[in-house]
């Protein structure tokens, strides 16, 4: 018999879910219904910088879910298909200023290293060797270069994987929907019962399982980040992430693109507003 699943959220975990649904051995007997209402996606605006395993966050059940997050990205690239303009491990050069500083974050990356095999290899780069991978810097520091680094263009995720699953038993709604206590969805044609629901609304999962008495911990947190044409530096497509400190990261993607940032602003609401005084 026919299974219905419904995605809410058509983000990069949803769309990811639904990609892996389209490539089940017998697809044609599961119908995937995905709700978006593409309101402020996360995934279109990020900066794509892949690289988890420095971070100093003391969670350990969100490191283990970002480093498998990391591990999954160059399967899902196999499978799918999908280019480097798409998806790279360019590497991602993590700079500090004094050498105290950068020998800690040493230690911690080879400490990483030996659970995190999409890291690749770790080694120490003077600042002279950071500006000749980078050469459009001014002021470059030393940092530790972690070879399996990547950066992703999600929009161009999300769309690659989005046509492939329509192309089999995806079916996309552009539209807001809840859900009821007895986890029915709500769309616009009234209220549908299926055979499972996939919750993938990123920082709207909180409202959304509030009615099913589910209290998930996710806050909206803004991010502003400058999307640069670069005219006179051709931006090879292999070049590094670079990760200073601060929130001034640097993510070169071929053609000349160049994204810098983001900030993050915990000011707790949904603010989509620009704010032109952010540098
Ligand atoms: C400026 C910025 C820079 C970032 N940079 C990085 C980075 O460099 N590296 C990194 O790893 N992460 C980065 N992130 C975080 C990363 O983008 C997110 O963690 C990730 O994209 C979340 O994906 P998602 O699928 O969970 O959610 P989203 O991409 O936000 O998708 C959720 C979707 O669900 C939809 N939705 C929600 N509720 C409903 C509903 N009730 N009905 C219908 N649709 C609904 C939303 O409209 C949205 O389209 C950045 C985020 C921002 C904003």
């Amino acid at each position: 018999m026919e299974k219905q699943i419904a995605i809410i959220g058509g983000g990069i975990v949803g769309a990811t879910a639904a990609y892996y649904l389209s490539t089940l051995p017998g697809g044609q007997q599961v119908k995937v219904t995905l709700f978006d209402d593409g309101l402020g996606q996360a995934t279109t605006a990020a900066a794509g910088i892949i690289s988890p395993w420095l971070s100093k966050r003391r969670n350990q059940q969100w490191y283990q879910l970002a480093k498998a997050g990391a591990d999954l990205y160059p399967q899902l690239i196999h499978d799918a298909q999908l280019g480097t303009d798409v998806y790279q491990q360019t590497g991602t050069i993590v700079t500090r200023e004094i050498p105290t500083d950068l020998e800690l974050l040493f230690d911690l990356a080879q400490e990483r290293q030996q659970t995190a095999v999409t890291m690749g290899s770790v080694t120490t780069l003077t600042a002279a060797e950071v500006q000749a991978k980078i050469p459009l810097l001014a002021n470059a520091q030393p940092g530790v270069f972690i070879s399996g680094g990547a950066r992703v263009d999600g929009a161009a995720l999300v769309a690659g994987l989005l046509a492939q699953a329509t192309a089999k038993n995806l079916t996309i709604r552009r539209e807001r929907v809840h859900l009821t206590a007895q986890g029915q969805v709500v769309t616009s044609l009234g209220a549908r019962q299926f055979d499972r629901v996939i919750v993938a609304a990123g920082a709207w999962a909180k409202e959304l399982l509030a009615p099913l008495g589910i209290t998930a911990d996710v806050r909206p947190q803004k991010g502003q980040l400058i999307e640069l044409a670069v005219k006179d530096y051709p931006i090879q497509e292999n070049m590094p992430v670079l990760m200073p400190e601060g929130e001034r990261d640097f993510v070169p993607f071929g053609h000349g693109k160049l994204i810098v940032g983001a900030t993050h602003e915990d000011d707790g609401k949904f603010n989509l507003q620009v704010d032109p005084t952010v540098t």
